[in-house]
């Protein structure tokens, strides 16, 4: 049988062709499973008739939409690679990534046709067409007028399927190659894990430009038949509305303290939901426990990245853990070389096959046994279970002893005037680096000595932060990941000028 990906959602679209795949959350609109099969196939006659073969990118820089689902699948369906773009990024800075992936379509906004269409034809794009959050646009409309049925390219598993670029928040942005095979044994293993079956319903309000709301997200549902529920975006009330004909929801852990910021959040609202997912960012062990009080689910906290899909989860059944990420999922290990914590470093049929078009930075991140180096730290128990402390590039050196932020990050987060905490390392004229404490105030901070003070009774004096600064907000990316780059650069003069960052 074909390595193709969708092959293997063909014959789940088939057998379940006349229930409900898609449906939205204000019940405007809903998508059986046989309708999905038959757009996705007008889609991929679309893609022929614009050019697309199998290999060529698609670079998607569109709002999430039912038309935009249909375009991942058709591109799956053709054997062209998908290479989604978040919708924040400019102008300018999509001309990276189309200089570097040299798409033979793209697909965008149409308020960004005509500067799309500039870039496209500095970079020999074949056409640019276009798309908007309604799911309406020149690909929308080309597409309605195709026949809706299509032959599935034939594919090997170790063709690509996604190129999906690293946030890079160092360096410039890479892009990872994710194959069919990497995205169907991943997809397959949480299906299994998880107990993903056709009678749930997932709630879902991520962003599909992300491994997380793409990949984990909607694979699982569409190989295992289950039913989604859609939102276009993340909005609380709406969530709360949709959520009791869900049983399964896949969220960062934003969503999960802004479900408990409202009161209208119950266990009632939560009576049929079965699972509770989170991921992408740490989710602190606060929020597992107070949503634990408040909904009686004890959210599943799973751990991953872009070139890896899923690396490590709670388990189903048994003790799901705060403050950690769970075991490594089956057929996928995790190792530690060296002393704990350390950097993880992990193998299995979900790591991806190197980076596009860049062979000294993929052979720089494989050790010489070909295990992928995750740049996270973080420890292994006894039994195998993973906790992360942090990236390795967001460990503080000071005084030439380490400092892992998140055990600061801790301590902080303890003390209950404080809401969220940030640990960088700065420039110190005689340390290196010097602890910064970045803070959110649940209530009004009590002066910063007096926080030096009570750290300082559980930390050792090297890792008491030097200075505290209270923010409204911590800056945050679309995953909910704090950008700790950002905070490095607004501290860097803390301890003197002598920053050249
Ligand atoms: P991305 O490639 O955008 O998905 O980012 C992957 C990174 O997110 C990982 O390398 C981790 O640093 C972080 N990450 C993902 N899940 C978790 C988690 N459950 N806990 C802590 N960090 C996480």
């Amino acid at each position: 049988m074909s390595g193709n990906l969708y092959a293997r959602f063909e014959q789940v679209f088939g057998a379940n062709a006349p229930r409900i795949a898609l449906r939205s959350a204000d019940g405007a609109a809903a998508l059986t499973f046989g309708g999905l099969a038959r757009g996705a196939s007008r889609y991929a006659n679309a893609l022929g008739a614009l050019g697309v073969e199998p290999g060529d990118r698609v670079t998607v820089q569109a709002e999430k939409s039912v038309a935009n689902v249909l375009l991942y699948l058709a591109t799956l369906k053709v054997g062209a690679v998908y290479q989604p773009l978040n919708t924040a990024y400019t102008a300018a800075e999509v001309a990276y990534f189309v200089a570097d992936a040299q798409p033979k379509l793209i697909v965008c906004d149409p308020a960004r046709q005509a500067e799309m269409r500039a870039l496209g034809d500095r970079s020999k794009v074949f056409a640019v067409v276009n798309l908007d959050q309604e799911g309406n646009g020149s690909l929308a409309t080309m597409a309605a007028t195709m026949d809706d049925r299509h032959e599935t390219a034939p594919r090997d598993g170790d063709d690509l399927a996604g190129l999906l670029y690293t946030s890079g928040t160092t360096g410039r942005s890479k892009g990872a190659m994710i194959t069919h095979a990497n995205l169907e044994s991943n997809a397959g293993t949480l299906v299994d894990l998880w107990r993903i079956t056709p009678g749930d319903t997932l709630l879902h309000a991520l962003p599909i430009f992300h491994v997380h709301g793409l990949f984990v997200a909607l694979n699982t549902a569409f190989l295992s038949a289950a039913s989604t529920i859609w939102l276009n975006r993340f909005d609380v009330r709406a969530m709360i509305a949709a959520m009791p004909d869900a049983t399964l929801m896949m969220g960062v852990p934003s969503f999960y303290t802004r479900l408990l910021a409202e009161p209208a959040f119950t266990g009632d609202t939560a009576r049929n939901m079965r699972l509770f997912i989170s991921g992408s960012a740490p989710l602190l062990a606060d929020t597992h426990k107070a949503f634990q009080a408040r909904s009686g689910h004890a959210i599943l906290e799973r751990y991953g990245m872009t070139e890896t899909g899923m690396i490590a989860s709670n388990p189903h059944d048994g003790a799901r853990v705060p403050g950690t990420v769970g075991f490594a999922l089956p057929g996928v290990s995790v190792r530690i070389r060296g002393a704990q914590p350390g950097v993880l470093e992990v193998t299995g049929p979900n790591v991806f096959k190197g980076y596009w078009r860049m062979p000294e930075k993929t052979r720089e991140e494989f050790t010489a046994d070909r295990w992928f180096i995750t740049g996270d730290v973080g420890a292994i128990d006894a039994e195998g279970r993973v906790s992360i402390v942090g990236r390795a590039r967001d460990l503080i050196i000071s005084g030439g002893l380490n400092v892992y932020p998140k055990e600061i990050e801790d301590a902080l987060d303890a003390i209950p005037h404080i809401g969220e905490s940030a640990v960088i390392g700065v420039p110190h004229p005689d340390f290196g680096e010097g602890v910064v404490a970045v803070v959110t105030a649940r209530t009004e901070l009590p002066p910063e000595a007096e926080i030096i003070a009570a750290l300082s009774a559980s930390l050792a004096r090297f890792k008491v932060p030097k200075r505290i600064f209270e923010v409204a907000e911590l800056p945050r990316n679309a995953m909910g990941k704090v950008q700790k780059a950002e905070l490095r650069k607004r501290y860097a003069a803390t301890f003197g000028s002598l920053s050249i960052m």
